[in-house]
């Protein structure tokens, strides 16, 4: 076993690496966005992969790609032994008792759907109850209540304790003799708190109920072994402990899958088709693996447990606790020398190395898109847990997820630079144009005035101060008709029609980055003709300003959705 040195450890990551020359102190950042540096805090959506992942990719569409399971030649045999090995190393990973337990899918979502459409609609019946918890994610209830639809079952939310955790007072008062299946997270991904698994399941089996822990936070920080927690079920993904995307792993005990029905048809799940008498199944873990699987996918994932593996577990949970408690007292630091500014989702330290919070009198967004202007990915928005944020009374928050390969510097940059931004709003800046520019000139106007902005964080800076001047919409006029959807932060637009079959549009938003990217918009749009707007080359005045990122179709900001919406109003 090595002994965990985390430069080293971190060597091994090329998009971190590659991209840390040039991180400088906040006071000298540099000038040209193509050497801005990465500070990757967003490991809890995923994690960045090790060279002996990306080289697995490499190395199996160069000598073994070819089909599992089904050629007698001797490429096929070589990558099904390469795939059948691959699941024999997470078997002994989670310490499940036979691989026939060891189902891939696509990632924990597809687990917990697979779950939900076989277990589920074979044994839910009418009036039968679920119980899951307030902060599950998104992948864990939805499955559930399109379940509860077809079968008439019923979810019961246990809500959670002081600390933050699955309140086990109030679960027990939730099961009785109809509650039929417990599924909940070992720790949830905003709240960071290892919810008393052990006890939830002890307790639901007391009244017979299946037992489905949604593993994927917790794989990456710490050793899971599925026979001392004797679950029915445990789901994760590879993607959020350093291995490729569209992995996942189901495990389930043997005896419960031999009874559930197949959840897709296809290739390789059976054992004889015909048109005259009932089609049979093959055998696990074969049954519900129907086509061809992400082969290339499953043998990286193999590398990334065998990388993990070569380490002491507990020497990385140390140095990973080590960067979590620094983090957290920084942020504390920071907030008592800014009035209190830091709100922390919850109180006390997380259990791994994810902090959620939220910063006084300023919208996540604002927040994530100018740590984004000095290379600093954090994650803001609901986080996949909309429940969560409503009982929270929140609309969202910030959340700063590290992993093993971070460090001690990239904290106390992401600190420097967040200081920077809650004291900079009147620095002095590039002065653009008032209310009266924004007619048929307005675009050019800001084209000149990006023209020659080189570094994110002044042009990030150039948006803010662009929003500024932003008429705000009357209250009156921000509602339901007119808010946008697919955008993260709430945005409005309205719309009036011209002389000469113009048409002027109104915008607005909470967050103060897309306040400044609206003028951007509407400078291009307002006051045009419908052929005009549907004319305009939006992508490239986004080139041109240097601004794409904000163009991506990713929900992050929405203004994609903003000018699809304008077009659509045009029309
Ligand atoms: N459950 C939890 C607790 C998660 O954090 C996530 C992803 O963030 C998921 C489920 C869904 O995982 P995936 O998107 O890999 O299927």
């Amino acid at each position: 076993m090595k002994t965990f040195k985390p430069k080293l450890f971190r060597q091994q990551f090329p998009l971190v690496v590659n991209n840390e020359g040039n991180r400088l102190s906040v006071n000298r950042m540099p000038q040209v966005e193509s050497s801005l540096p990465l500070v990757y805090f967003d490991n809890g959506a995923t994690t960045q992969k090790p060279n002996c992942v990306i080289d697995s990719y490499h190395s199996f569409y160069h000598t073994t790609n070819a089909n599992v399971h089904r050629a007698s030649h001797t490429l096929s045999t070589r990558a099904t032994t390469a795939f059948e090995q691959a699941r024999n190393s997470i078997r002994m990973f989670i310490n499940a008792t036979s691989n026939k337990e060891i189902i891939w899918t696509k990632g924990t979502t597809e687990s917990i759907n697979l779950i939900a459409m076989s277990l589920g609609r074979k044994i839910l019946k009418q009036g039968d109850e679920i119980i899951l918890a307030i902060s599950e994610h998104h992948a864990n209830i939805v499955p559930w209540q399109l379940i509860a639809e077809q079968t008439g079952a019923i979810i019961k939310v246990v809500e959670l304790d002081a600390t933050g955790r699955v309140d086990l007072s109030a679960f027990e008062l939730l099961l009785n003799n109809k509650t039929k299946i417990l599924c909940c997270a070992h720790l949830s991904n905003v709240i960071a708190k290892i919810n008393p698994i052990k006890e939830l399941i002890q307790k639901a089996k007391s009244v017979g109920a299946i037992t489905i822990i949604d593993g994927a936070q917790a794989v990456a920080h710490f050793p899971i072994d599925v026979q001392v927690l004797d679950c029915d079920f445990y789901v994760f993904s590879a993607h959020k402990m350093y291995g490729p995307t569209g992995v996942g792993v189901l495990y389930g005990k043997q005896a419960l899958l031999e009874t559930m029905p197949p959840y897709q048809g296809g290739g390789e799940m059976i054992k004889q088709v015909s048109f005259n008498k009932p089609t049979t199944f093959n055998a696990l873990p074969f049954k519900f693996e129907a086509g061809t699987p992400n082969i290339a996918g499953v043998i990286a994932f193999s590398k990334a447990i065998e990388f993990i593996s070569t380490y002491d577990a507990k020497q990385i949970c140390d140095y990973e606790k080590q960067l979590t408690i620094y983090c957290y007292q920084a942020l504390q630091n920071l907030s008592a020398s800014l009035k209190n500014v830091v709100n922390f989702i919850v109180q006390g330290l997380p259990d791994i190395p994810v902090i959620s919070f939220s910063l006084n009198d300023h919208h996540n967004h604002d927040i994530a898109t100018a740590l984004d202007s000095y290379g600093i990915a954090i994650r803001s928005g609901h986080h996949c847990a909309m429940p969560l944020m409503e009982y929270l009374n929140i609309s969202g928050c910030l959340r700063v997820s590290l992993a093993a390969y971070n460090t001690f510097e990239e904290i106390d940059y992401f600190i420097d630079c967040l200081k920077k931004i809650l004291t900079q709003e009147s620095d002095a800046l590039l002065v653009c144009g008032n209310k009266d520019d924004l007619n048929e000139q307005a675009s050019a106007i800001i084209i000149a005035q990006f023209a020659n902005i080189k570094s994110w964080d002044s042009r990030h800076r150039q948006i803010m101060l662009l929003g500024k001047q932003l008429s705000r919409l009357d209250k009156s006029a921000r509602n339901e008709q007119t808010l946008i959807s697919g955008c993260e932060s709430l945005a409005w637009l309205v719309v009036q029609k011209g002389k000469q079959k113009t048409f002027h549009f109104q915008a607005d938003s909470d967050a103060k980055i897309i306040r400044g990217l609206l003028v951007i918009v509407l400078a291009a749009f307002n006051n045009k003709t419908a052929m005009q707007i549907n004319a305009f080359d939006i992508e490239n005045y986004f080139k041109t300003l240097g601004l794409m990122q904000h163009l991506s179709p990713s929900r992050g900001n929405g203004v994609l959705a903003i000018v699809e919406e304008i077009k659509k109003l045009a029309q």
